[in-house]
């Protein structure tokens, strides 16, 4: 059975780009009719100073506004933390993670190896000695990046398939998995929850799609089975920028207010959904 998702940050209003994705991840599950699959909603709020409930519960109803409702009641991931520490304990005694010191201008001013992407870790702290790491963990705390030499897999291209971008291939990253703060990173919440809550396909924005070849090399160490992925094309503005608030009534709200109903912008969404996924589209569950 297909179990989808859509796991938008309760930070503010969905605008046109994520209801679009919404409905493509929704008619994605429901693709073999409402009895062949399930749909969920996770909202990311790991930081919970621009997360809110009040929030999450607006984005629920703009979602049902367009015909999408979850099968079970949203897991919020503020409330998982043990969970994902758990995950991030487990590979650090394999011995798969490293204390970093980095602070974002000297990631940002550091020179990346020749099979990096730029933002990608540059492997700064990976080799201090433990003396080093004493020293400068007393002057501030670490944060803890995935070590991807100790497993073998630095430079290593990774190949997916993806539902609308075809064949994708990427290298992987020593992404931080916990913040210095001690909070967990969005990359590990977000395995272990698709892991955990069964999600047989990742449907999302294709700005996510260059973290992909990482995530799926945690749910490898993990052991955790590995999801199908569909990265959406991002909607973009007249302008050909990817749309934002900038572009005038981009929330199912402000659209409402200019006398757009929220079924018109599902019809809309649909025609787009067509040009790029003609088979979801005209058989909704
Ligand atoms: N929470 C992420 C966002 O709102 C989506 C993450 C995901 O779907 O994996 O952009």
């Amino acid at each position: 059975m297909i179990v989808g998702r859509f796991a938008p940050s309760p930070t503010g209003e969905l605008h046109l780009g994520n209801l679009r994705t919404a409905l493509v991840a929704f008619l994605s599950a429901r693709r073999n009719g409402a009895s062949g699959g399930r749909f969920l909603v996770r909202f990311e709020d790991l930081d919970r100073v621009t997360s809110s409930v009040e929030r999450a519960a607006m984005q629920l109803m703009d979602l049902q506004e367009i015909g999408i409702s979850p099968d079970e009641e949203p897991v919020f991931q503020s409330n998982r933390f043990a969970l994902y520490h758990a995950a991030i304990d487990t590979l650090t005694k394999r011995g798969l993670t490293y204390p970093c010191f980095c602070t974002r201008r000297e990631i940002a001013e550091a020179a990346v190896a020749p099979h990096q992407a730029p933002g990608m870790y540059p492997g700064t702290c990976r080799g201090l000695s433990e003396a080093e790491r004493a020293e400068r963990a007393a002057e501030k705390p670490a944060a803890l990046r995935l070590d991807l030499a100790a497993a073998g897999l630095a430079g290593v291209p990774i190949r997916f398939t993806d539902m609308f971008m075809g064949e994708v291939s990427g290298i992987p990253d020593d992404v931080v998995l916990r913040r210095n703060d001690g909070v967990p990173s969005y990359n590990v919440a977000v395995v272990v929850d698709d892991f955990l809550q069964g999600v047989t396909e990742v449907v999302r924005g294709q700005d996510l799609a260059a973290i992909t070849p990482t995530q799926i090399v945690l749910h490898h160490l993990l052991g955790m089975r590995i999801p199908d992925y569909g990265h959406v094309p991002l909607k973009t503005g007249p302008d050909g920028e990817r749309l934002s608030k900038r572009h005038g009534a981009v929330s199912l709200g402000a659209l409402e207010d200019e006398g757009v109903t929220a079924g018109d912008v599902r019809e809309m969404l649909l025609a787009e959904i067509a040009e790029f996924a003609p088979g979801l589209v005209g058989r909704s569950g």
